[in-house]
């Protein structure tokens, strides 16, 4: 059984994947071909926003963000604690400081009454500037922008939206990359929408952000690319990658339908005996990962090695938060406290989930699962 199967997504969507690659290996156009323009309106449509620019990566996306806005030394940016490394990595690159805040377990993404009290402290200080809030989609669910824009707007901060997970989710009707001031994603090939190597994209309603961005990632380029106006990057999506990402958006939304299928099984099978995943009224999941928590670490340690056991891929997502990793050591955590991160690391477990996992898989899944928590089976 795969984690994630992408073998077997390859295999459904083939002939019309080698054709798209052929055509790209035949025009070579391999940097900035017309299929990275199309991606970029095809994904600006979906996600509905106006600009969509498409990068290298999505840690370089966060970046470019970052840059766009001139966020750099003496400022704060806010951060939740329990994400993947680069939302907050790529802040301190910038030369700010991320402020960590802790996560509301239902939903495992930003405590709004966490961010204010981080937000005061910082100002309360007064060495840093609070300048952005990096709102993530962990798992595939949009967080709450609703109460974060209302913390943004009352202390002046601009609200950058890392996606990479939640390409795909929605609340009220928007889709996620679309809530913040800017967004970004990644096509890694593990996320919701993934390459065959590394990519990204930033998401944005403003014509300036979007120019300014434009340039960075090639250079800082004035009228061409050999007219340097600033310091910039080199952070281009390849022509191919955006052949292939051409394919799979088109594939996406009969995957994410299958997917929610699934994880609404999951749910049935499993919620008597162990907390699945809370998705708010009137939101969807991107599914970037199922999620669930187990009664503390000692059972969850169980559960893992149950499935192990048997053939049955699982992971940790995430070890521990980002005040415990060790190139943030000494960072200050301005009083705040991370109970329900560390909690939900000792606590949490990610399941094999993909539109392609067959239903006799997935029956095993939860079939282990119980046997492990009852103690049944071991
Ligand atoms: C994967 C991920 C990123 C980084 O994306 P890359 O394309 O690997 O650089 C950033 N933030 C979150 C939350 C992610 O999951």
């Amino acid at each position: 059984m795969q984690f994630r199967d992408l073998r077997k997504q390859y295999q459904v969507l083939k002939t019309e994947m080698d054709q798209a690659m052929v055509e790209v290996l035949e025009s070579a156009g391999y940097i900035s071909g017309r299929q990275v323009t199309e991606l970029e309106e095809a994904l600006a449509r979906y996600v509905g926003v106006k600009h969509c620019i498409t990068c290298a990566n999505g840690t370089d996306a966060l970046t470019l963000a970052l840059m766009s806005w001139g966020i750099g030394e003496g400022d704060a940016v806010f951060v939740p604690d329990f994400t993947f490394f680069s939302s907050a990595e790529t802040v301190a690159y910038e030369g700010a400081v991320p402020v960590f805040t802790d996560i509301l377990e239902d939903t495992f993404n930003m405590d709004p009454d966490s961010l204010e009290r981080a937000v005061r402290a910082v100002l309360a200080e007064g060495k840093l500037t609070p300048k952005a809030v990096v709102t993530v989609d962990l798992f595939g669910l949009p967080a709450d922008h609703d109460r974060i824009r209302q913390i943004a707007d009352r202390y002046g901060l601009y609200i950058l939206e890392d996606a990479a997970q939640g390409f795909g989710g929605t609340c009220q009707g928007r889709r996620a990359g679309s809530f913040g001031d800017i967004a970004t994603t990644s096509f890694f090939p593990a996320k919701p929408l993934g390459c065959y190597g590394d990519g990204g994209a930033v998401f944005t309603d403003s014509d300036d952000w979007a120019a300014l961005i434009r340039s960075l990632r090639i250079h800082g380029k004035g009228s061409d690319k050999y007219d340097n106006v600033r310091i910039g990057m080199n952070s281009r999506l390849d022509t191919l990658q955006a052949a292939v990402l051409l394919v799979k958006l088109k594939a996406f939304q009969k995957e994410l339908a299958d997917t929610d299928a699934m994880a609404e099984k999951y749910a049935e099978g499993l919620k008597d005996c162990v907390k699945v995943p809370v998705i708010p009224e009137g939101c969807g999941s991107g599914w970037a990962q199922y999620s669930i928590l187990l009664r503390n670490g000692e059972e969850r340690d169980r559960v893992q090695a149950y499935l192990k056991a048997n053939d049955v891929p699982s992971m940790i997502y995430y070890q521990r938060g980002m005040h415990q990793q060790t190139a943030f050591a000494g960072y200050c955590l301005y009083g705040e406290t991370f109970p329900v991160t560390e909690e939900v690391c000792s606590r949490v477990l990610s399941l094999p989930l993909s539109p392609y996992l067959t239903a006799e898989d997935q029956g095993k899944v939860i079939r282990l699962i119980r046997e492990a928590v009852t103690g049944s089976g071991v």
